[in-house]
């Protein structure tokens, strides 16, 4: 079978390129005007005897950590089917003691329940990658670095949901607001935050906080949401032999012709609006006219309206090259060209206020681990909750790791307590604890 990109791994690449695109930063701490008793009461909930104890719980389970992280990367989770890896982190959240299901999207939730169960702080790591099934997956170990697909983006998230769960467990810290461990499924492409998207209606009426663990380092936090589209148009016609049937309009010279026209959309610097070609295949065979000719593009922008007019003109391009290509044609006896253009995600936008108190938490968790952070816009679970006016943060678990979606992964644990400390001093800052007496 003809392909245009036939090539898988070039074509991963090429599709899945680029899912979390950095756009703006600023410190955070200069720019948010938190009440100083706020931080002063975060600053002594971290004090506490039980938060001490979860903190210094990680560095003597790196071992353990870093073991786990291989071994739930080492379980396939293709697009739409993450149930295997969600059958391990069910078995490690309830070795914590939570309770723990899986819901009818895939969702592995496991529960701790706090003294007002009306409220919930959600933590969630996508467990899903990019790679298709029959990946190699297989961890390799050189030193501290570890390297396979999907290592990273979201072995680091994943593990650290599970070790997250077990310092509380271990420092028998309750929670005032309920907290869910949720490894979620459907976060990478097409999967079209459809975990998040079902978390979100489930708890919506009781969700305080969302806090999302995707990949590596420390240096950000992502509180606004990128709005994306991914679009697929498709042209159809008769089809025909390449000699006999010249001069009968060719799908793939309309998609040609339309995709040269999309390329010349100007698309502004600000507000930032991309787009990206990701995907084009069609036909049968080098010496056959066509049946089909398909197309994948993704358009992000920080501009609901630009994303918008970017995808008109996709609609435009589309009408416009099959028009071009119906002109052209010597033969039109034998039918004529059809186009449809499908939504296949839709990732809406949002923005976290800044006197929200989930990010006074994060702040806080910053100043306690000396770390700072700046404030960034991606395309994360927490474009969900963010859409909706639900506080949401995304925030890498630590240490290091680079080569995301790529079969070139890689993660190197070294620094990762920071990560850990920062991320389980969110979210309890998120949903508070009962101290215990004496503390
Ligand atoms: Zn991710």
């Amino acid at each position: 079978m003809y392909k245009l990109m036939r090539n898988r791994a070039l074509q991963l690449f090429v599709n899945c390129f680029l899912v979390c695109v950095i756009l703006s930063s600023m410190p955070v701490r200069s720019a948010i005007p938190f009440s100083a008793h706020r931080m002063s009461q975060l600053a002594q909930t971290f004090q506490s005897a039980q938060v001490q104890a979860a903190l210094a719980w990680f560095k003597p389970h790196y071992g353990w950590i870093n073991d786990e992280q291989a071994r739930l990367t080492e379980i396939p989770a293709p697009p739409f089917a993450e149930a295997q890896r969600g059958q391990a982190v069910k078995v490690l959240l309830a070795a914590v003691g939570l309770e723990v299901h899986i819901d009818k999207t895939g969702n592995v939730i496991g529960e701790l329940r706090g003294s007002n169960e009306k409220e919930i702080a959600l933590v969630a790591a996508h467990m899903d990658t990019v790679f298709p099934a029959g990946t190699d997956v297989k961890v390799r170990r050189d030193k501290d670095r570890m390297s396979a697909p999907g290592i990273s983006d979201n072995g680091t998230g994943l593990v650290s949901l599970v070790a997250l769960a077990r310092a509380l467990h271990e420092a028998r810290i309750k929670p005032q607001r309920t907290i869910l461990f949720v490894a979620d499924v459907g976060e990478e492409g097409e999967g079209n935050l459809r975990g998040m998207r079902a978390l979100v209606d489930a708890y919506r009426d009781r969700l305080k906080a969302v806090i999302v663990l995707d990949g590596s380092g420390i240096d950000h936090v992502t509180t606004k949401a990128l709005a994306s589209r991914r679009i697929e148009a498709v042209i159809t016609g008769p089809g025909g032999h390449s000699w006999s049937d010249f001069g009968i309009p060719n799908p793939i010279n309309a998609l040609v012709r339309a995709s040269v026209r999309f390329l010349n959309t100007r698309v502004p610097a600000n507000p930032r609006t991309t787009f990206n070609l990701g995907q084009i295949e069609g036909g049968t065979s080098v010496n056959s006219i066509p049946h089909e000719a398909r197309l994948k593009v993704d358009i992000r922008s920080e501009s609901e309206d630009e994303l918008l007019r970017l995808e008109n003109a996709l609609r435009e391009c589309m009408a416009a090259g099959v028009r071009d290509e119906m002109e052209s044609a010597r033969d039109r006896s034998k039918g004529k060209l059809e186009w449809k253009v499908d939504i296949l995600g839709n990732r809406p936008g949002g923005e976290l206020a800044s006197d929200s108190p989930l990010l006074a938490a994060l702040r806080a968790a910053d100043d306690y681990t000396g770390n700072s952070s700046r404030a960034e816009r991606a395309s994360t679970d927490a474009n969900i909750p963010l859409s909706l006016g639900i506080d949401a943060i995304a925030i890498g678990a630590g240490g290091n790791g680079g080569g995301a979606h790529s079969l070139q992964e890689w993660y190197e644990p070294t620094g990762r307590e920071i990560g850990l400390q920062r991320a389980l001093l969110t979210v309890l800052g998120a949903s508070g604890i009962i101290t215990e007496k004496g503390n």
